[in-house]
């Protein structure tokens, strides 16, 4: 055998012991013996090469359960015509420092970004979810888009700033999120601007995975958003052998709340794309797997869309219970498809509503929904667990798949929307894995943008007691 033996090493080994090694050999790419250096040495023989660690830690990869890695890489390469920034802030959400900490408390209007550049049009784009939201535009950006002094001063919930000889001053206001922005004459601008391109997909995904790897990353799970079309774009990195990350990736049976989503689908035209997910499942590749569908309803909690219970404070000041995207009756559809062929069904959830709702719909099943292999469903974000959705996700068997974000990111959002008493049901991880649920965390977020990147992803493997 020729086997290369890391020694001298901390080897993390996450087995259910918790086991501490110090020292790990592998050979053709896999793991041939973890233990005692003298025990591993000997097991593998001589022969191989021998690297000393000097005590540096080795851990498994990490999982990034929820990373959006290829919509945030294309959204991040650098373009040839537009020039278009991330929000002003701090990432990840932006939601924590924003353009109102900087010292004019505004973004630049046009009269300043065409002096910094004339020759391109310019975008300092509003990430979602925060709403209301602030943008900005130079002339020529304005120009392309066709807005002009005649455009309304408000259209929807988008209010277009005039100076005082009504001019547009590059400044828009209100739903004017890249995203989840409910306004289709904002999800019109976005469309006319390269916002998520085609030819970024492949060179942004490429980056996204080289950050993830230095951060730890070796396998992600693409499971939200994923469009057929993106599929199939991870599908050729494979081919070609681009990918540096495992990818496992589940369709959504339908997407909204992007400015290029489709109208919504009606039953039967769902229905055929639960058939369609259910066609693509292949396990065959370690590198590359494609198994099970993604449903969901809501949106997030900026713009008022999260399906919550009781009424609550949407982005303008008006009461609302959320927005159902999908209807009730096309998860129960996914809920009955995947249980009769066999398909792993994950669903996004969060707010109260819709969460308990879910939970009556699978608890009507009368069994434990999983694959015939043993393989449990998954809920993806579980915002709101409290101890008796806990009770009822346990005893259906679930997974969840959820992210430190939302508490550090958005608790604050949610303080000031659901009120106070939510935050102790807000992504309780001890909660969950006390419960014996097998839990997974991820970023919600791509490209190592966030600093939290790492701990979000490792957060998931606490050990559970
Ligand atoms: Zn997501």
């Amino acid at each position: 055998m020729t086997a290369t033996v890391w020694t001298n090493a901390t080897v993390v080994t996450c087995d259910p012991q918790n086991t501490v090694a110090d020292a790990v050999a592998f050979d053709g790419g896999r793991i041939v013996a973890v233990g005692r250096e003298d025990e591993v040495r000997s097991s593998v023989g001589p022969g191989g090469e021998v690297v000393d660690l000097d005590g540096a830690t080795v851990l498994p990869g990490l999982i990034d359960t929820h990373p959006h890695l290829m919509h945030f890489g294309a959204l991040a390469e650098p373009l040839v015509e537009w020039i278009m920034t991330t929000p002003v802030g701090e990432p990840h959400y932006f939601l924590r420092r924003s353009y109102r900490d900087l010292a004019e408390g505004t973004l630049p209007d046009r009269t300043t970004l065409d002096r910094a550049v004339p020759r391109h049009p310019v975008f300092i784009q509003a990430w979602a979810p925060v709403t209301p939201n602030l943008c900005a535009m130079n002339s020529m950006a304005l120009e392309r888009l066709g807005i002009t002094r005649d455009t309304p001063d408000r259209v929807e919930n988008v209010w277009v700033e005039k100076d005082e000889i009504g001019e547009p001053t590059g400044r828009l206001r209100g739903s004017v999120t890249n995203y989840y922005s409910d306004s289709e004459f904002m999800n019109d601008l976005l469309r006319r601007m390269p916002v998520l391109q085609g030819d970024a997909l492949v060179p942004g995904t490429e980056r996204a995975m080289q950050t993830a790897n230095q951060l730890g990353v070796t396998t992600i799970y693409e499971g939200h958003l994923m469009a057929f079309s993106l599929i199939e774009v991870y599908r050729w990195m494979r081919n070609e052998g681009r990918l540096t990350t495992r990818v496992l990736c589940s369709p959504e049976a339908e997407t909204f709340g992007v400015p290029w989503s489709e109208p919504p689908l009606d039953l039967d035209d769902y229905v055929a794309r639960l058939a369609r997910a259910e066609a693509l499942v292949d396990h065959s590749d370690e590198m590359f797997r494609i198994d099970g569908v993604t449903v969901s309803r809501y949106g997030p909690c900026g713009p008022g869309f999260i399906l919550m219970r009781d009424p609550y404070l949407g982005p303008y000041g008006e009461t609302t219970t959320g927005r159902s995207f999908v209807s009730p009756d096309k998860i129960e559809a996914a809920i009955r498809h995947c249980d009769q062929h066999d398909l792993r069904l994950n669903v996004v959830t969060a707010g109260t509503a819709e969460g308990d709702h879910l939970l009556d719909q699978l608890e009507a099943l009368k069994h434990r929904p999983a694959t015939t292999d043993g393989r449990s469903w998954v809920l993806q974000n579980f915002y709101f667990a409290d101890p008796d959705r806990v009770r009822r996700v346990a005893a259906l068997g679930l997974a969840v798949t959820t992210s430190m974000s939302f508490s550090w990111g958005k608790g604050e959002l949610v303080r000031q929307r659901f009120g106070e008493h939510l935050l102790e049901d807000l992504i309780p991880l001890a909660r969950l894995a006390e419960a014996g649920i097998h839990v997974g965390c991820g970023t919600d977020w791509g490209r190592g943008a966030c600093r939290s990147f790492p701990c979000c992803v490792a957060t998931g493997g606490w050990p559970r007691r």
